[in-house]
């Protein structure tokens, strides 16, 4: 029987649920388009993760020397190592340029050159003449970057009277008999109160799961929320054995140090004061894409060349650099550096380590930011009513790997997108879907058995082996028999969770509560990812099997989906990569091999 709860009803033509970067970029749009839109966010909007993006955004402006497009849209398809649908990531890169001068024109302080334009500065993989120069492609406000978007982002959404409900956990995708999305059922965590927001249009902009792992970059509230969802509505996820390691995490801390630290001439060194990265990226040095930066470190520690006590980590020298650029370009740096590995960057170098940082899988899309399915063997049937975008999505212009200050770009170009495609295909005055008496029933009775919990493990126990299992055989290098492994921990540990303990009763402020529904959401997440992980045996970007340790084109060219079912049990498809683009302005890039 569903267990009694008061269900107070929203309707709304949209609803965003999240306010980071791409949530909000999103809430504004859809409210500028004259739709009747609300925002839902656990946390406070200027607290999401976006807040924490230092390095900045990559647009060709080309005002730091020449730049096009077209070099931006290959760099990214080499990075993504050939995953990445080509149409969105010609969309994307195109639509960078006005993205950025709509940014600055919303208020984002950016840096500036001497000539008053936007400050822009070198990032891995970002390339001029088709890997031949190096691009000064990143847009940056000092090393606060996402600090800026985000504020200016949030005031522009509040000057469009977009509607807030902010500390409300989205609980489940409230989908009708067809399949459509009709809204969300959430928890007003400060009030104890329910909520069914029904909108036409659903946008999950929930963010990562960086939270599946033990040490990560990213703020404990990236538990991708919306995945879980997805997952439990019974839709695939994208691509998610692709998990970015950050090369430079604080040791032991995790916290991020940008790349724009090398960027602006930083240099990593092993226990021999070597450049060592010279070695592994003769060209691009260490300024290679992320996975290549991170295999080339986990190597030189596995060869004894590490630093420290136990020589397993590795150094990141800003000493040689004048010391007015770091104070002016990279303040929040110094500052992290000296509070988290007590280290002043003028006279030391940088204690770091490859750090889980970012998650290419997630809900697949098209880049209008619709949910896609495999149905009746359709790979890119839509979802009705349903959007993502943002780390929780994926469209794919990330591919195998992303790179660095392409994120930031991804929430505006598609927050921005999925604004205009439902302005085109929403109109205010239209009926809502019907729902049966019985749609929330699922999501309640799933609230009332966690609440009601009476296990006899902690949630912060099962949480603990989780990330360990995840940290351990999902790692930078990865084995046949380390994922095998990890599958049946991870697995075990999945089912450990009908056994949780949930000691708060109450509704009211329950945080034992709601982090026993995101360990829910993180568990799901970890199994796709590992599962996913196994199932490629090749490697390819930031998936790297030890045991095939070549790209597999002719085999593995496509995008994995993954199911999990409510006991556990998962399920692979795949869906092909977009091999073309949306006109003639550039041409499709054939694979080849990556080097740097
Ligand atoms: C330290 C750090 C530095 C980075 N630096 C850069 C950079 O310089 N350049 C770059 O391009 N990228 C960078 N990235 C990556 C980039 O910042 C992130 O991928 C991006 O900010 C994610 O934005 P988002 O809008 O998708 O989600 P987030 O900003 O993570 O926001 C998620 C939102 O969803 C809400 N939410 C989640 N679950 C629920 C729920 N159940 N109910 C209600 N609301 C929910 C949250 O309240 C929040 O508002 C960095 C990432 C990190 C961690």
């Amino acid at each position: 029987m569903t267990p009694a709860y008061q269900i107070i009803e929203h309707k709304y033509d949209m609803l965003v649920v999240g306010a980071g970067g791409a949530g909000l970029r999103a809430t504004f749009g859809l409210a500028q388009k004259g739709l009747k839109t609300a925002c839902i966010t656990k946390v406070f909007p200027t607290r999401s993760h976006t807040v924490a993006a230092q390095g900045g955004i990559s647009a060709a402006l080309g005002n730091m020397g020449e730049d096009d497009w077209r070099f931006h849209f290959y760099d990214t398809i080499k990075g993504s190592d050939w995953l990445a649908d080509q149409d969105a990531v010609e969309y994307m890169c195109r639509e960078a340029i006005p993205a950025v001068i709509e940014l600055e024109h919303q208020g984002v302080p950016f840096s500036r050159t001497e000539e008053g334009t936007i400050y822009q500065r070198p990032f891995g993989g970002m390339t001029t003449h088709y890997g031949k120069g190096t691009a000064q492609r990143t847009c940056a406000a000092a090393d606060r970057t996402g600090h800026a978007i985000l504020h200016t982002l949030y005031q522009q959404s509040l000057k469009h009277q977009a509607e807030f409900f902010i500390e409300y956990f989205a609980l489940d995708l409230i989908m009708d008999a067809d399949g459509a999305c009709c809204g969300v059922l959430a928890l007003d965590m400060a009030e104890g109160t329910l909520h069914l927001f029904r909108a036409h249009g659903t946008v999950l902009a929930t963010g990562g799961y960086g939270r599946a792992y033990f040490s990560a970059t990213s703020a404990h509230t990236c538990t991708g929320d919306g995945n879980g969802m997805a997952l439990r509505a019974g839709l695939g996820l994208q691509d998610m054995e692709f998990v970015q390691f950050h090369p430079t995490g604080v040791y032991g801390a995790g916290m991020l140090i940008t790349e724009g630290v090398r960027g602006e001439g930083g240099i990593l060194r092993n226990s021999e004061g070597e450049r060592f990265m010279e070695r592994y990226a003769p060209n691009a040095k260490d300024l290679a894409s992320r996975d290549v930066v991170s295999r080339s470190m986990t190597i030189e520690i596995r060869e004894g060349r590490g630093v420290g006590e136990h020589k397993d980590h590795i150094h990141l020298d800003l000493t040689h650099l004048n010391p007015a650029d770091i104070h002016e370009k990279l303040p929040g740096i110094a500052e992290t550096a000296k509070i988290f590995a007590n280290v002043d960057v003028e006279k030391q170098p940088i204690p770091v380590l490859p750090t889980v940082h970012y998650n290419m899988g997630g809900i697949p899309t098209n880049y209008h930011g619709e949910v896609v399915q495999l149905k009746n063997g359709d790979p890119d049937a839509v979802v009705p009513g349903l959007y993502a975008i943002g780390e929780a999505a994926c469209v794919s212009v990330h591919g195998a790997n992303r790179l660095g200050s392409n994120s930031l770009l991804d929430l505006v170009v598609f927050g921005r997108a999925v604004a205009n495609r439902c302005a085109e295909t929403i109109s205010p005055d239209q009926q809502h879907r019907k729902l049966n008496g019985d749609a929330c029933d699922a999501a309640l009775a799933n609230l009332d058995r966690l609440r009601h919990a009476d296990g006899d493990t902690p949630t912060a126990v099962i949480r603990d082996r989780m990330q360990r299992a995840m940290q351990n055989d999902a790692a930078v290098f990865r084995t046949g028999e380390s994922l095998a492994e990890g599958v049946r921990k991870v697995r075990e540990i999945n089912a450990s969770f009908d056994d949780v303990r949930v000691t708060d009763r109450s509704m009211v402020w329950n945080s034992d509560l709601v982090e026993t529904l995101e360990l829910q959401n993180l568990l799901g997440q970890a199994l796709a990812t590992i599962v996913s992980a196994e199932n490629r045996t090749e490697s390819r970007g930031a998936h790297a099997r030890e045991d095939y340790p070549e790209r597999d084109d002719e085999n593995w060219h496509k995008h994995s989906l993954c199911w999990v079912g409510e006991g556990g049990q998962t399920r692979i498809d795949y869906r092909p990569v977009h091999m073309y683009t949306l006109d003639d302005d550039v041409e499709v890039v054939p694979p080849k091999a990556r080097v740097y």
